[in-house]
């Protein structure tokens, strides 16, 4: 199997040096570089060998330095369905601790967020217990936190767009609310979303989500869905996530990338992304930063 090894640095903090490069190259004989973008990353290959043989090859080979390292068969790597999780992936925060920072409550429900992610505890019921913990929200100050407490991921426009612009399809799914995934979808430009519907009654939250309930089973469910529409193969999908309940739809893509993941996501998933922002994603699927789209 020809596989290609890519690295990723973050020019802001740490650029990808060719004093790195070489020593990566190194634990590759035979291997060529191309760069995908200068100063931030490259690839290696290919080169017959099996991808986990290769990325634990130059992991080594580079120590500890903050470089992403993701090994990945050569072929087919331009995926045509992409499904991103939101909270801490497509946005840089949790929805429903924000939420609950507005009513006073931001620690007690961040720490059950916390250890939702990592798999800790049971995703449904600990949804419906945080939720519970909303009721009596106002619409008005839902759709304040929406407006102002939502910052993007660097790099989120830039990976759907051009994802788009070469004949994907992009969904988000989340285990958090439409009122959040609507908004998000329209400024990053999805094409879908999908979400918990959390019922309102005069103008405020019950603390009840209005079933079904997408629980740990739904994104890997909507990814064959999609795929199966879309005439696709698993091999043509794309994953992103962080969290515990991401791990089944990253593990049944083609290609899942676990994106600044909590630790079970990151032991369960063989591509991971600690370093670079969103674009990281386009550089794994061989983009070069001139193939871009325009943010
Ligand atoms: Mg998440």
């Amino acid at each position: 199997m020809a596989t290609v090894v890519c690295l990723i640095a973050n020019r802001a903090t740490m650029p990808l040096t060719e004093h790195l490069v070489e020593r990566a190259r190194r634990a590759l004989p035979e291997s060529e570089i191309e760069w995908l973008a200068r100063e931030e990353a490259c690839e290696l290959g290919p080169i017959e060998i099996e991808p986990a043989t290769a990325q634990r090859a130059v992991r080594n080979a580079l120590d500890d330095a903050p470089v992403d390292v993701c090994a990945l068969p050569f072929e087919g790597r331009r995926k045509r369905l992409l499904l991103a999780d939101m909270d801490s992936t497509i946005l840089q925060v949790e929805c429903i601790d924000e939420l609950a920072d507005v009513l006073g409550i931001g620690e007690r429900i961040a720490a059950i967020t916390e250890r939702t992610m990592n798999g800790e505890l049971d995703f449904a019921q600990a949804l419906a217990e945080r939720v519970a913990l909303l009721a009596g929200l106002g619409v008005a100050q839902v759709d304040a936190v929406a407006e102002t407490r939502t910052p993007l991921t660097p790099g989120a426009r830039t990976l759907v767009q051009t994802m788009r612009a070469h004949g994907a399809h992009t969904v988000l799914v989340s285990g958090g609310f439409t009122l959040f995934t609507e908004r998000v979808r329209a400024r990053v430009g999805f094409d879908a979303d999908e979400a918990n519907t959390l019922e309102i009654a005069d103008g405020r939250l019950t603390g009840k989500v209005v079933p079904p309930v997408l629980d740990r089973h739904a994104k890997a469910q909507s990814l064959a869905r999609h795929a199966t529409e879309l005439s696709l193969s698993s091999d043509a999908t794309l994953a992103l996530g962080d969290g515990a309940n991401d791990i089944a739809m990253l593990q049944a893509a083609g290609m899942g990338v676990a994106f600044r993941a909590h630790q079970t996501v990151r032991a369960a998933v063989p591509l991971r992304l600690d370093v670079a922002d969103l674009t990281g994603v386009l550089f794994l699927q061989g983009y070069r930063r001139d193939e871009f789209a325009a943010d």
